[in-house]
């Protein structure tokens, strides 16, 4: 096992949730840090993952479709586990899909709420507000990250619980809850890899994960 490294296909299988959204790049960048990648469309996909990504996209869309297709409660209950729970890397249309509040999101849609924090969808700003930007990564002492932010929804206010592992103008974009891990931009469109490496090693981890209640 060999998570984090650069060799490919001897690490830990991981979904890519492949519902809508940008599905291909988070497949290439998760087998450029050694994972095997999967395509997960139905609930008897996550058998056997070590970890899932939600990729960006619309969250009103994706919660339709994760509820249509019975994922939302097969993820659900991988999310509940109490031995181990299933790590989640949530990007964009995904940091919306699993933080536990929802600002400028639609009445019905529906969130996994294991991420302690409030989202606003949108809140950078809409399509054409789209943009990139290096953010400060960890504490500061690496180079700065470079991504790349297109409708992006904004972190409003995060709990204690939860770890700031990047921020734009003081505002967290990379955050991260026990064996959950969130950004508001997409990792998965810029050559450099360290998110993604992360959630790799969070996928080989024996930590239960975080529970949010
Ligand atoms: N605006 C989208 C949403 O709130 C997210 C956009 C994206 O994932 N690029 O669902």
């Amino acid at each position: 096992m060999v998570a984090g490294s650069s060799e490919p296909g001897t690490g830990p299988v991981v979904g890519v949730l492949d519902l809508q959204g940008d599905v291909r790049e988070h497949l290439a960048a998760l087998t450029e840090v050694g994972c095997v990648p999967r395509l997960v469309k139905w609930p008897g996909d996550l058998e056997g993952l070590s970890g899932l990504v939600l990729p960006g996209g619309e969250s009103t869309t994706l919660s339709m479709l994760l509820e249509s297709t019975g994922l939302f409660e097969a993820v659900d209950a991988r999310l509940g586990a109490e031995d181990r729970r299933l790590p989640l890397l949530g990007t964009c249309a995904g940091l919306v899909l699993v933080a536990r509040e929802v600002l400028d999101g639609r009445p019905d849609q529906r969130t996994f709420g294991v991420l302690d924090g409030v989202v606003r969808r949108n809140g950078y700003g809409r399509q054409e507000q789209s943009f990139e930007a290096d953010v400060v990564f960890g504490s500061g002492e690496g180079p700065p990250l470079p991504t790349v932010f297109i409708r992006a929804p904004v972190l409003v206010s995060v709990g204690a619980a939860v770890d700031v592992l990047a921020t734009l103008d003081g505002v967290p974009v990379l955050v991260r809850q026990g064996s959950v891990l969130a950004s508001s931009f997409h990792p998965e469109l810029t050559p450099d890899r360290r998110v993604h490496r992360l959630f790799a090693e969070m996928c080989v981890s024996d930590e239960p994960g975080a529970l949010i209640g």
